[in-house]
C-alpha cells in the first residue's frame, strides 16, 4: 500500500521535538494570542521576506480578510483563476465583491498573465494570483500589469509555502500573501491555521485587530470584527516544522525529479512542467491523461492512492450556479478537471514507492 500522502511520518519524525512544544504551552497556562504565536509570527515572516506576519485561524480566513482590510466589497471586482481551490473564490464572494475568473497559461495550471490583462476592467481592485500545485504563477508578469492599472495583489499561498520566483519566496511578491496551514499543506499544524504575510504595516495592524473582534485594547471595538486566530499550540506545532520546511521542500524536489525520469515517455501521459524562473515545492504532483479512469482503477487495484484536484472547477459548482458560467464558459478549466490525476507525494515519499507507482502507471497507459 502507497497511501496518497504520508501524515504518520512526520509525528514520528519530529515526535520529540513536538512533544516538548505540547507540554510547553500545556504548562503555560496560556492557549490564545500569546508568545508562541508572536514568535511564530516572527519567525514566519522571516522565512517569507516580509516585514509582517498576521496568523490567523485558516487560509480562507486569511483571504477573506486581507479584502477586507483593503475595504473591498461590493461592487468590486477580483480576479481569480478559474482553475482553483473554491476556497479562493469564497474569500472574495463572502466580502460581497465580483470574481473575475481567468482561464490558465496553455502548459500549466497557473493563472495567464496574457488574458489577465484582458479581464481589467476600471471596476478591478484586486488580482488573486494562486501557486497551484506549489508551482508559483508568473508573478513578475501580473505584477507588472497590477502596477500599470493600480491594482493590489494577493497571493494564495496555500499550496505554495517556500516556493520562490527568481529566489524571492511566494507570499512577499504581491501586496499580501495569504497561507492556509491545513493539516496536509507544505507546512501544515496539527489542526487548522493560517497567515496573512504582508511589507504594509498598516495593513498588518488592521488585520490584527480584524482577526479579535476589531479590537485592539481588550474591551475596546473600533470596528466590527471577526474571531479568526491561530491558537498557541499550533503556533507552537508550526515553530517546530517550520524548521524543517526547506528541508521537506527539497526531498519533494527530489520525488518529482524522480517521478520525471520514471514517467518519461509513456504515450497519452503528460507530465507537469515548470516554467524556468520558478522554484517550485510541489504540494502536488499532477499528471494529465485523457484515459485517466482507467488509470486510476489501476493504481487503485494496485493499492495506491491518487486524487482528483479538482473535479468541478469552482464556476460548475453548484455553490455559484446564480453566477450564471454555464459549461463551456472556462474550456481549459474545465480539461484539467478532466483529465489531471495527483500522484503519492510528500517527502517521506521511498524511492522505491515511486518506481513502483511509476511502473503501474506504465502499465496502465502501455496497454490498449
Ligand atoms: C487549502 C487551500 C485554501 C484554504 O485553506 P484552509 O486553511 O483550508 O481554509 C485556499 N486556497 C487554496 C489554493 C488551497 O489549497
Amino acid at each position: 500500500m502507497i497511501p496518497f500522502l504520508d501524515m504518520k511520518s512526520v509525528y514520528a519524525e519530529l515526535k520529540t521535538e513536538l512533544d516538548a512544544a505540547y507540554a510547553r504551552v500545556m504548562e503555560s497556562g496560556w492557549y490564545v494570542l500569546g508568545k508562541e504565536v508572536e514568535a511564530f509570527e516572527g519567525e514566519y515572516a522571516a522565512f517569507c521576506g516580509t516585514q509582517h506576519c498576521v496568523s490567523v485561524g485558516n487560509g480562507l480566513e486569511a483571504l477573506e480578510l486581507v479584502l477586507r482590510a483593503w475595504n473591498v466589497g461590493p461592487g468590486d471586482e477580483v480576479i481569480v483563476p478559474s482553475n482553483t481551490y473554491i476556497a479562493t473564490w469564497l474569500a472574495v464572494t463572502a466580502v460581497g465583491a465580483t470574481v473575475v475568473p481567468v482561464e490558465p497559461t496553455a502548459n500549466g495550471p497557473n493563472l495567464d498573465p496574457e488574458r489577465l490583462a484582458t479581464a481589467i476592467t476600471p471596476r478591478t481592485k484586486a488580482i488573486m494570483p494562486v501557486h497551484l500545485y506549489g508551482e508559483p504563477a508568473d508573478m513578475d508578469a501580473i505584477m507588472a500589469l497590477a502596477n500599470k492599472h493600480g491594482l493590489k495583489v494577493i497571493e494564495d499561498v496555500a499550496q505554495a509555502q517556500g516556493s520562490k520566483v527568481r529566489g524571492r519566496r511566494a507570499g512577499s511578491l504581491g501586496q499580501a500573501g495569504a497561507h492556509s496551514f491545513f493539516p496536509t499543506k507544505n507546512i501544515g499544524a496539527f489542526g487548522d491555521g493560517g497567515a496573512v504575510t504582508t511589507d504594509d504595516g498598516a495593513v498588518a495592524d488592521r488585520m490584527r485587530a480584524l482577526r479579535n473582534y476589531g479590537s485592539r485594547v481588550k474591551y475596546v471595538n473600533i470596528e466590527r470584527g471577526f474571531n479568526s486566530r491561530l491558537d498557541e499550540m499550533q503556533a507552537a506545532f508550526l515553530r517546530v516544522k517550520l524548521k524543517h520546511l526547506d528541508r521537506w521542500n527539497e526531498q519533494r524536489r527530489t520525488v518529482a525529479a524522480r517521478y520525471d525520469d520514471r514517467l518519461a515517455g509513456i504515450p497519452g501521459l503528460v507530465l507537469p512542467r515548470v516554467p524556468q524562473w520558478a522554484e517550485p515545492v510541489w504540494h502536488l504532483y499532477v499528471v494529465q491523461t485523457p484515459r485517466r479512469a482507467e488509470l486510476m482503477k489501476a493504481l487503485d487495484a494496485a493499492g495506491i492512492g491518487a486524487l482528483i484536484h479538482y473535479p468541478i472547477p469552482p464556476h460548475l459548482q453548484e455553490a455559484y450556479g446564480d453566477l450564471g458560467f454555464p459549461k463551456g464558459s472556462f474550456p481549459l478549466a474545465e480539461r484539467l478537471a478532466e483529465t489531471v490525476l495527483s500522484l503519492p507525494m510528500g517527502p517521506h515519499l521511498k524511492p522505491d514507492a515511486i518506481d513502483k507507482v511509476a511502473e503501474v502507471v506504465r502499465r496502465a497507459l502501455e496497454t490498449n
